[in-house]
This record gives structure tokens, C-alpha cells and sequence, in this order.
């Protein structure tokens, strides 16, 4: 059994491995999982495109109204806030006011949590877009999704539901300043942990300079109930050869469950 959607324009805050208390901002819908991704690891399961293009986004003005009214309520309980991030049901960076929501949760932030970073959790779909590279360098951290060594890995593993190319996402990654990249590996029903396959990804990550670097496997029921998780030592070897191939010294593996939907 995949996991619900969230159901709040702000969720949380839930703790992570990754990002601490981390307050979720969800500006997309709340009944439909809206990515152009559809992983077949994903713990929200398949995508529905033919759904999601009968979806109305909600305005950036009334999100940022919502947005605020619940930083005001978390605010006053005096809750602990590490993080901030555009996460929830999908692709943040699909809402077509993107760059206008960074900019006011960023306001918003200087008011009621200043200090604390706004982030996002991405898939990288849309990073090849100017505008989008642009909003994407407003926010305080970039966690980006790069799974893959190629454009064939990427069309089993990511599984895009709109014609996607690879290249090009690896090309605006390669083009954002201080990116952290997520990558998650997997054993069954494709293999993306060794061989050509990993040596592939390798090559990606020397291209883009990431500034950090998570890595992380399946822990929860997945859209496609085929998919297998990889070992932790085999987490770390792939940790090793990243460093490798980058100037990271250090790389996270998340070894436990993960509460985000990257
Ligand atoms: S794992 Fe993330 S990027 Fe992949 S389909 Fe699910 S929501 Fe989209």
C-alpha cells in the first residue's frame, strides 16, 4: 500500500533525517499526486496525467494566504522549525507562479522563522528551464533528483509521463550553483546500484559539481511492488566512488525510513 497524499497547503513539521523539523509547503493539489515523473519507486504511486490535466492549480495568492495564517498559528505555539521546503504531492516547480511563491514564503520566512532555510525537494524535470533555474536560485538549499546515468535508465526508473530528455536535466544541473543532488538506488526490477549503470550516473555527477550529494533506498511500499531496495554497504561503496568522482568529501546515506516524497 502506497502512503496518503498531504492534505495541507502547509504540513508537518515532520522530522527528517535529512532536514531536521521541516515544515512542508505544498502548493499543488491535495487529492492528485501532480508530477511529470512517475517513478516506479514512488511511495504515492502511478501518476495520472490524464487526471492532473484536468487540475486547477490555486493561485499564488491564495496559497500565500494559507501559507501564512498557518506560519502564524505554528509561530505562536512556539514550535521548533529547522527547514522549510517546497515538497508534498509532487513537482513544485510545475505551479506556474513558482518564482512569485519562493519569493513570499521567503518573506514570510524573514518574519516568522528568519534563519531558517527555505529549500526544496525537486525531481529535476523542469531544471532545464531558464525561469525555472532563476526561482530555483532565490531558495537557500536545492535538493535535486538525479537517479540516473541515462536516458534509457532514466525511462525505466523515473518513467516520465511527458516526453523528457535526460540530457537536458543534467545540463540545467549542471548550471545551478550550489546544488545537493538525491539519488535513490535500486536492485529489481531494473539495477541502477552497479555495472554500466552506476559507472554512468558517476560520469553525470563529475559534470554537475554537486555540493552535496544524499543517497538512499526504498524503505515503504512502492508504485511498482517489484521494486527492491539495495543493500547499506552497498550504499556506502556507491558513497566511496562518488567521492571519487567529485570534490565531496563526505556523501549521506539515509539508512532509515525517509518521511518526504523525493
Ligand atoms: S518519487 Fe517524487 S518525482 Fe518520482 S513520481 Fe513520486 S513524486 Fe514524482
Amino acid at each position: 500500500m502506497t502512503i496518503p497524499l498531504q492534505n495541507s497547503v502547509v504540513y508537518g513539521p515532520i522530522q527528517s533525517r535529512r532536514l531536521g523539523n521541516s515544515l512542508g509547503i505544498n502548493v499543488l493539489p491535495t487529492d492528485i499526486k501532480f508530477c511529470l515523473s512517475s517513478c516506479i519507486y514512488c511511495q504515492y504511486g502511478w501518476t495520472d496525467l490524464s487526471a492532473m490535466q484536468k487540475v486547477k492549480l490555486h493561485p499564488a495568492t491564495e496559497l500565500v494566504k494559507e501559507i501564512e495564517d498557518s506560519f502564524k498559528k505554528i509561530f505562536s505555539t512556539g514550535t521548533i522549525i529547522d527547514s522549510i521546503t517546497f515538497s508534498g504531492n509532487g513537482e513544485s516547480t510545475l505551479h506556474p507562479e513558482f518564482g512569485t511563491l519562493v519569493r513570499e514564503v521567503k518573506r514570510l520566512r524573514n518574519h516568522y522563522f528568519p534563519a531558517i532555510p527555505v529549500s526544496i525537494l525537486s525531481d529535476s524535470s523542469r531544471v532545464y528551464l531558464p525561469e525555472v533555474r532563476e526561482a530555483l536560485e532565490k531558495l537557500d538549499e536545492r535538493y535535486m533528483k538525479l537517479d540516473t546515468g541515462d536516458q534509457e535508465m532514466y525511462q525505466k526508473i523515473n518513467n516520465p509521463v511527458v516526453k523528457a530528455d535526460w540530457n537536458r536535466i543534467v545540463d540545467g544541473l549542471s548550471r545551478l550553483s550550489q546544488v545537493t543532488l538525491q539519488s535513490l538506488f535500486l536492485s529489481e526490477p531494473v539495477d541502477n546500484s552497479s555495472g554500466e549503470a552506476l559507472n554512468r550516473w558517476l560520469a553525470a555527477l563529475a559534470r554537475i559539481h554537486p555540493v552535496g550529494l544524499q543517497i538512499y533506498t526504498v524503505y515503504r511500499d512502492t508504485a511498482d511492488p517489484k521494486v527492491k531496495s539495495v543493500t547499506s554497504k552497498r550504499l556506502s561503496e556507491i558513497a566511496h566512488l562518488a567521492c571519487q568522482v567529485t570534490d565531496l568529501s563526505t556523501v549521506t546515506a539515509v539508512t532509515d525510513t525517509f518521511l518526504e516524497l523525493m
